[in-house]
């Protein structure tokens, strides 16, 4: 929580638009799909624990991360849910991971060796997903020989398996070639299995929304859990309204008046045009608002503000419309009267995807919950 003494810069993460974008998820995956709550790089830099639980009480069915420090940290906090983890587990994890019922990810038949080779010493069954690379280039076997391996490896070894999965590289985009040969060749993988594992699970966001056809038994809901859309394409053909979770804010902490010709922060790149006024802001690109964010508005008012010079470690300049005192509020992502910045439009600004702009967020930014 914050405290009073504190700088005023927070993260408010609102859990009822996490909430929300999960019920409207489970409502168009329909009765069949459960909705599996990615809140990997802490919760996308909302907090994992606090989004874990709100997704879990919106009806989620599970947790994925993606280290299995992020599943061990769940665990510890008193999530009971299952958990998933997403990321290669070294081979020592999966004792831990038994005793802590986490599921692990297997990713290739030499993994699933190792890992049977101690299976018998564990006091509690592994459980295991085991992940299908049908076009990502990334985890998993690119094989039926290879995934029949690993099934029959784990099954001698008396580990479960609970699931078989995969993950689309271009689900984002328009219908294209890459993912209708992902969706095709996973359907055939999973069909070569002697028995259906419990959960066959392929769609992130983007999927969930774009390709019904391909939501199987859950849908791992990452970006979207937090009100932002995949991409600017599946952002024009959501099914619903996402809800935005996160505002950040900040307020302002000293003006000043500047005469034409001065200027502002350092190598003095910023020129004053005319007299103007300046206010500055307690943020900058340690907490995650990046230099290259220059020029990029902020909303003091209910107006667009442009920050202007170089926004420095701790600390950046906006100009202001006429002269405010300190204390007035600022909100850098999220609404104000009629105007809203979205996490879209320091990515644009950035050339990187909204995911990268939240996850950037620091941790000495202190993260509340409304
Ligand atoms: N599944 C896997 C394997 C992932 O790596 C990710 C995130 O990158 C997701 C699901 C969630 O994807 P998104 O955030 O696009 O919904």
């Amino acid at each position: 929580e914050q405290t009073k003494w504190g700088r005023p810069t927070v993260a408010s993460v609102d859990l009822e638009a996490i909430r929300e974008n999960v019920r409207n998820t489970a409502r168009i995956a329909g009765p069949d799909t459960g909705v599996i709550a990615v809140v990997k790089a802490d919760g996308y830099g909302h907090g994992a624990v606090r989004v874990a639980e709100a997704a879990l009480d919106a009806g989620a069915m599970m947790l994925a991360v993606a280290t299995p420090e992020e599943a061990v940290e769940l665990r510890e906090a008193g999530l009971e849910a299952d958990i998933l983890l997403l990321g290669a587990s070294p081979v020592p994890f999966a004792r831990v991971a038994s005793e802590m019922g986490i599921i692990i990810t297997a990713d290739s038949p030499t993994w699933m060796e190792q890992v049977a080779g101690e299976a018998p010493d564990f006091g509690r069954p592994l459980q295991v997903h085991l992940k299908v690379d049908t076009g990502m280039g990334r985890l998993g076997v690119r094989s039926g020989e290879d995934l029949l391996r690993m099934y029959r490896t784990a099954r001698a070894a008396k580990i479960v398996v609970d699931g078989v999965f995969t993950h689309f590289a271009t689900a984002d985009e328009p219908d294209n070639e890459v993912w209708r040969k992902q969706a095709s060749g996973f359907r055939e993988a999973v069909a070569l299995l002697p028995e259906r594992p419990r959960l066959v699970h392929a769609s992130n966001s983007a999927a969930a929304f774009m390709h019904p056809d391909c939501r199987f038994d859950a849908v791992r809901l990452g970006i979207s859990l937090y009100g932002i859309a995949p991409s600017g394409f599946v952002g024009e053909h959501l099914p619903f309204p996402l809800r935005p979770a996160l505002t950040l804010s900040t307020e302002l902490v000293h003006v000043k008046r500047i005469g034409r010709g001065d200027t502002v922060s350092y190598g003095a790149t910023y020129r004053a045009a005319s007299d103007e006024w300046i206010g500055t802001l307690p943020i900058g690109y340690a907490d995650g608002f990046l230099r290259g964010l220059g020029g990029q508005d902020v909303l003091i008012g209910g107006r667009r503000c442009p920050v202007v010079g170089r926004i420095c470690m701790d600390q950046c300049m906006v100009r202001l419309p006429r002269e405010m005192a300190p204390g007035e509020p600022v909100i850098l992502l999220g609404k104000q009267g009629d105007e809203e910045i979205r996490p879209d439009e320091w990515a644009d600004r950035l050339g990187t995807i909204p995911y990268e702009v939240v996850v950037t967020l620091s941790k000495r930014i202190p993260r509340v919950y409304l």
